[in-house]
């Protein structure tokens, strides 16, 4: 076991301890399934023929509990649910009697936000629906009598008290990320010397960004034809909303990141934490930086060294507390999981999961060694930190900065290549959400519709390359845009109200993926930066 000489346990292993730590009492405390007995409702049945052949039933009970939509096929379908009730009352309102039963409750509650997902049959039919809201009088009256009786209690305030830490954590880390950036950055490229040298590196970059991406949504497509998750899958018909998403065109993505490239005010784009502003800016100043030369631009390229120095000192006094952070945030990520849903959605996770190991464990690693020409194994210990902490929080973003100094510091890959492929990689290198995407969606096609057609399919990964290249670091930023791909497919977007339960935990492990590939981009390009100053050391020499 590796250790530090001024602290004791390395910090890799800190991190580690302090994952399982937090797993194991996030799991002991998980408040879970409240269950609740079997009861039976008066409710009022408002039917109403669709314009095709189906009947759909309106629901409403008095205290708004147990109110829902349903749609059925044919009428038969709908005497079957509900006794006595025929096609001759298609356009009607007639009372009713429903049995409702295995009624299950999961209440999740932060600081900030209380949640409650309650599941249960209607006449033997499975109906969910979710709410959250930010206080508990914002709850209709027959939810804040639940959450009053359910709701509260120890485990409850342990799992909103560790979120709260977990989200200083992250916060620290957020302070410094603008600032490191910025002078890593204009350090970084200044230090290159020259334009020239920037373009080949550019240039790299961006194919190793495309290259990646597009293997991983290939592995995930792959993946979920042969498991087929979702052919056969009774997926509950959620009554959930799916996350705000503003209705966006490809081109609009498309000319929004443009638009954000090229800031109007580069103090706001800083003031605004827009990665993509602040990385052209930066790029446009250091190289005009180097072409100005002389004295002057020397002291301002000495400023900015000095800055980036006490950044890095900052980050690593920041950094020295991830165990803690990932203690908490693992505490709050398993104590705040319904237990139920993963059993429901067990075949979805674990073709995300595997497909997602298989592009992190095979394809970036074989990149690493023949494009890198370095030790994987090596590289991913060196990484270690940075990848636990990623998992963990959840937020590339966030984890920014320890990938930086885990790059640079622990695989001594050099802050020139460090300063300006992280950065970039972390707002616009998302594999792992680009993978999610493409199985994610494939899955609601096969549980709705079947297997899509190969257009289709490759619809899907192109929408779902430009999704996870549109979306931010931050968690849950890939069940947003994934909305961009479902309409490209012409899907319903409240299928997403389904995935959404489990999206934290896959989250946690694209996430993952997305840093490891930033990290792997990092380590090829330097490898490949060295291997050419030493071939044109070679043929100066020779010449
Ligand atoms: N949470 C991911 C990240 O920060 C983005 C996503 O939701 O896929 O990289």
């Amino acid at each position: 076991m590796a250790v530090d000489e001024n602290n004791g346990l390395a910090l890799h292993w800190k991190i580690l301890i302090a994952l399982v730590a937090g797993t194991v009492i996030g799991v002991l405390i998980n408040p879970g399934m409240v269950l609740l007995p079997d009861s039976s409702a008066e409710v009022s049945l408002q039917i109403s023929g669709d314009s095709g052949s189906g009947v759909s039933v309106e629901v409403i009970d008095g205290t708004g509990l147990e109110s829902t939509l349903r749609r059925f096929d044919s009428s038969e379908q709908m005497s079957a649910a509900f006794d006595g009730v025929g096609p001759e009352q298609i356009g009607e309102t007639s009372a009713a009697t429903i049995s409702v039963t295995e009624r299950r409750l999961q209440i999740v509650e932060m600081l900030n936000e209380i949640s409650i997902d309650y599941s249960r049959r209607q006449n033997g039919i499975s109906v969910s629906t979710s709410i959250s809201v930010r206080r508990a009088s914002d709850l209709p009256v027959a939810w804040q009598q639940i959450h009053s009786v359910h709701g509260g209690g120890v485990r409850r305030q342990l799992t909103a008290a560790a979120k709260y830490l977990g989200d200083l954590f992250l916060r620290l880390l957020k302070m410094v990320t603008v600032p490191l950036i910025l002078t890593s950055l204009i350090t970084g490229i200044a230090g290159l010397g020259s334009a020239g040298n920037f373009g080949s590196m550019f240039r790299r970059t961006l194919s190793y960004y495309l290259l990646t991406s597009v293997l991983a949504i290939a592995t995930g497509i792959l993946m979920v034809n042969l498991v087929r998750p979702g052919i056969g899958a009774e997926l509950p018909h959620g009554t959930e909303s799916a996350p705000a998403m503003e209705n966006q065109s490809l081109t609009g993505i498309l000319l929004g990141l443009v638009d954000n490239m090229i800031p109007t005010n580069p103090v706001a784009a800083i003031a605004n934490s827009s990665f993509l502003s602040i990385i052209t800016f930066s790029i446009v100043f250091s190289i005009f930086l180097v072409r100005v030369g002389g004295e002057h631009a020397r002291r301002l390229q000495q400023i900015f060294e000095a800055g980036f120095e006490v950044m890095m000192r900052l980050t690593m006094a920041i950094i020295s507390l991830a165990p803690w952070g990932v203690a908490c945030f693992m505490i709050y990520a398993t104590s705040s999981q319904g237990l139920q849903i993963f059993l429901t959605l067990s075949w979805y996770m674990l073709t995300v999961a595997v497909a997602l190991l298989v592009h992190a464990a095979v394809t970036l690693p074989l990149l690493v060694r023949v494009l890198g020409k370095r030790s994987p194994l090596e590289f991913a210990r060196a990484m270690s930190p940075a990848l636990m902490t990623a998992f963990s929080t959840a937020s590339s973003n966030g984890t920014l900065p320890l990938t930086m100094t885990s790059v640079e510091q622990r695989a001594g890959v050099s802050n020139r290549t460090s300063s300006f492929v992280l950065p970039l990689g972390a707002t616009i290198n998302m594999d792992g959400t680009a993978l999610y995407e493409a199985v994610a969606v494939l899955f609601i096609a096969q549980a709705y519709r079947g297997d899509l057609a190969l257009a289709d399919q490759i619809l899907v990964a192109v929408t779902a390359l430009l999704a996870s290249v549109g979306a931010a670091g931050i968690p849950h930023a890939g069940l947003v845009m994934m909305a961009i791909v479902l309409q490209a497919v012409n899907l319903p977007l409240e299928a997403q109200g389904v995935i959404i339960a489990v999206d934290r935990v896959l989250d946690m492990a694209r996430t993952t993926v997305n840093v490891w590939s930033d990290s792997c981009g990092c380590a090829i390009i330097d490898g490949l930066a060295g291997q050419t100053e030493s071939a044109d050391r070679q043929s100066a020499a020779n010449s």
